[in-house]
């Protein structure tokens, strides 16, 4: 069966390519029926400006992705965004996009976590204690909130450590934990099978997903999800069948649909 895609990017983050159109018809191609948009969110006072839309092209996405539901009324295109959270934030993600804007669904996702006061950048500055500790209660916090349909590959830290140690299995354990509790799944971000691997001390692994932090999953009733985290219409699908595999071999519980 061919698998949905909920985690997908289009042209407007500035590091991937194509529109809604180009992934639904790249999806529906090879047979998906459903197709989750989730570019890098727009924040009213655009925060972090690299890697996301200007506030002002919120609309052209939302139209994006409009036309495209006209265009393929084959298909269902769920409208949603990959969001970090802060608390000055959650009016706008509560009652404008999930309110008033009628989004399906958002991403949570740290690619920076908050620690004394600063936003440490997640991809490589999570080799601490301390930095974990504190990955790991945002990461908590986001699931509490509510808000999220799942979350974004909460293994990044695979990223920046070399090998595993008694700070990540706790820091792990805080994650595990309040996915249960709350009932948020998370996600095997296939993007991270396309990413360069890293060269360790026990050998060549992908930085994401990292093997101990799913083995530990294992122990705690969570559902996991596979995306592909597509930033190139080509990508819509890839590394899902890589995902399912990997859950599988860990004996994970594995959902097709967040939203149902
Ligand atoms: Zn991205
Ligand atoms: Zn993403």
């Amino acid at each position: 069966m061919t698998p949905t895609n909920f985690h997908t990017h289009t042209f407007r983050c500035n590091h991937a390519t194509g529109d809604v159109i180009d992934y639904a018809k790249c999806a529906f191609e090879q047979g998906s029926l459903a197709l989750g948009i989730s570019d890098h969110v727009a924040l009213p006072d655009n925060r972090w400006p690299e890697v996301r839309m200007p506030f002002d092209q919120l609309d052209d996405y939302e139209q994006a992705i409009e036309s495209a539901r006209n265009m393929m009324p084959q298909m269902k295109i769920y409208k949603g965004m990959e969001c970090e959270y802060d608390a000055a934030y959650h009016s706008y993600f509560q009652d404008e996009l999930l309110g008033e804007r009628a989004y399906d669904y958002l991403i949570g996702a740290a690619h920076y976590a908050p620690l004394k006061g600063k936003w440490l950048f997640a991809f490589d500055k999570l080799g601490t204690a301390e930095a974990l500790l504190a990955y790991g209660k945002y990461l908590t916090l986001m699931m509490e909130t509510g808000l999220f349909a799942f979350i974004a590959h909460p293994d990044v830290f695979g990223c920046s450590n070399e090998t595993w140690n008694s700070d990540l299995t706790a820091c792990s354990r805080d994650i595990l934990g309040a996915a249960e509790a709350t009932n948020t799944p998370l996600e095997i971000n296939g993007n991270g099978f396309r990413k360069t691997m890293k060269q360790t001390k026990e050998g060549l692994r992908h930085p994401y997903p990292w093997t101990p932090f799913w083995a530990l999953a294992a122990d705690y009733k969570i559902k996991v999800i596979c995306t592909s985290d597509a930033h190139r219409p080509e990508d819509v699908l890839a590394n899902i069948d890589d995902g399912l595999a990997f859950a599988k071999k860990l004996n994970l519980e594995t959902i097709e649909n967040p939203l149902f």
